[in-house]
């Protein structure tokens, strides 16, 4: 049995952390999957999912800090559309993560949230959520 879900993510911000955690334990418990694998996965190039804290808000502060210091947005890049920097730090965080379902639930750490990275916005974006049985 599987299962697919879009959810929808309007973002804000040039570059920012989205915590979308709430959303894809929505669809995990539409899916009504008890035990499993569930698949988050961004179909754009300037943008990403990662698993990281969600307890202090600080940590993304932080993130979004460091990362745009180890890619700057102006580098002499080739790239004509002038978003080589998005690029760059769509592939360095990738486009996807794997969480185990557990009892119809995202196996997470208690301290873990799933986010939408954002590196060109604000924009409309989405990402799929694929629940696998198994
Ligand atoms: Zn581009």
């Amino acid at each position: 049995m599987s299962f697919l879900k879009e959810i929808s993510i309007k973002t804000s911000e040039h570059t920012q952390m989205v915590d979308i955690t709430a959303q894809v334990a929505a669809a995990v418990r539409e899916s009504g999957v008890q035990d499993g694998l569930c698949v988050v996965f961004s179909d754009h190039t300037t943008a990403a999912v990662t698993i990281n804290e969600n307890a202090d808000p600080d940590v993304q502060r932080d993130f979004i800090k460091e990362i745009n210091k180890i890619v700057p947005w102006d580098d002499g890049y080739h790239h004509r559309e002038g978003n080589s920097a998005a690029h760059l730090k769509a592939s360095m965080t990738g486009a996807s993560e794997t969480v185990i379902i557990s009892g119809g639930k995202l196996h997470l750490g208690i301290w873990q949230g799933i986010y939408f990275l954002e590196y060109d916005g604000p924009r409309n974006r989405h990402v799929s959520v694929k629940v696998i049985a198994g």
